[in-house]
């Protein structure tokens, strides 16, 4: 007998009455600011391109040298047979570049997040989170089966208290670097001493902040003047302000090496194509290089900022590319989100889960692609919302 998934029907249902249904869109342009979407021009504020990298002639270029020289494929798991000398080669240059001994590549920061603290912790041992972190890393806490404790957001009065029980195992604290729905940086300073005081690890998740805070974009650790004896654990990803796909993790030989022999999701999954490493080895030298993307974001955040509080948006504590304007309920945000579209302007509604129930929001992301005459498009779309409501 055929069994059908009826049953799933009545909360598919639910979720679309309570605003938190969700669907793609679909584009038929690469990123950029001004793109096609389902068939229409729109103007967009919703990619995490921060630096504008993902479409940039050299890291094409890299891209198809890379399929002329490996294919399109790399046939296997790094430690089967896929860890070409591109992976290799890369990851030399990703510990150059954030200044640690090793880096490890994995397939996305979700898996990377998910290896690492499953490989480094257990039962017995605990792991500290900040209400707002991301889902990998809430989710590699479950997985690791630690004992899970979570604060609310950026309270280290809370972590320091949580911190002080701790009694026995490994402690482990995993934190955002940036907030990736609300911008702001975690207090990475104050973090570390208490990790110090408490013997306990800390890993920075800097999906957010790689490639557009800190010296030549080498992250939000750097931006706090900490290394590897602060923060021995950093991951960062590759899909966003790099501008390809894929993650990393940097720290001492022994914790690669570590990841190496026990982190599952990076042992039992194919390797990326080459192709994917060797475009990221461009765009890694135009992070490095190219500082005037990084100096074009904070121009246009500042203009942003400023036209917003003129016509009166209520504005998050945020210096990054990540601008959200809370809208508070998930139909709110999403009758924004709708209106934004009829203007021809694309900016996603964050609902719950992805934020707390109650903080659903536009979340604006800005790219170094953008010029000053988008960001007043959007100034002058976004001061006809309908605020009152909020
Ligand atoms: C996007 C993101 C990830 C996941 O990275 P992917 O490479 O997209 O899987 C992890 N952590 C944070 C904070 C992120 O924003």
């Amino acid at each position: 007998m055929i069994t059908s998934l009826k049953s799933l029907q009545p909360e598919l249902e639910r979720r679309k009455q309570a605003h938190l249904y969700r669907a793609r869109r679909v584009y038929d342009s690469p990123q950029g600011p001004e793109g096609v979407v389902d068939g229409r021009h729109v103007l967009s504020f919703c990619s995490n391109d921060y630096l504008g990298l993902a479409n940039h002639p050299e890291v094409i270029a890299a891209m198809q040298r890379g399929a002329e020289t490996y294919g399109a494929g790399s046939g296997a798991a790094h430690l089967v047979s896929g860890h070409s000398r591109a992976h290799h080669v890369l990851e030399e240059e990703l510990a150059e570049f954030t200044g640690r001994p090793r880096a490890l590549l994995f397939s996305t920061g979700y898996m990377a997040n998910l290896g690492v603290m499953s490989a480094l912790l257990g039962r017995g041992d605990s792991v500290y989170e900040d209400r707002l972190n991301h889902a990998s890393l809430i989710d590699g806490g479950l997985l690791s089966r630690a004992n899970f404790k979570r604060y609310a957001h950026a309270d280290m009065d809370a972590l320091q208290s949580q911190l002080q029980g701790h009694a026995k195992g490994e402690a482990l604290v995993a934190i955002d670097g940036v907030f990736s729905m609300d911008g702001d940086i975690a207090p990475l300073d104050r973090m570390a001493t208490l990790c110090r005081g408490a013997d306990a690890w800390l890993m920075v998740d800097d999906a957010h902040g790689f490639g557009v805070l800190g010296e030549q974009g080498r992250g939000t650790i750097d931006r706090f003047n900490l290394g590897l004896k602060e923060v021995p654990i950093m991951m960062g990803t590759l899909g966003k302000a790099v501008g390809t796909s894929g993650a990393f993790v940097a720290g001492s030989d022994e914790l690669i090496e570590t990841l190496i022999q026990q982190a599952r999701s990076y042992i039992f999954t194919t390797a990326t194509p080459p192709a994917v490493a060797e475009a990221t080895r461009a765009s890694l030298r135009l992070v490095q290089k190219d500082e005037w993307r990084r100096e074009r974001l904070k121009t246009l955040i500042g203009q942003f900022r400023q036209g917003a509080e003129e016509i009166g948006l209520p504005l998050m504590e945020s210096e990054t590319p990540i601008q959200p304007i809370v809208a508070g309920t998930s139909e709110q945000a999403l009758k924004w989100s709708r209106q934004l579209e009829g203007e021809g302007i694309q900016i996603s509604a964050i609902r719950p889960p992805t934020v707390p129930e109650g903080s659903a929001r536009l979340r604006i992301t800005f790219s170094a692609s953008h010029t000053p005459e988008h960001v007043e498009r959007l100034l002058e779309v976004l001061s006809g919302l309908e605020l009152s409501e909020a």
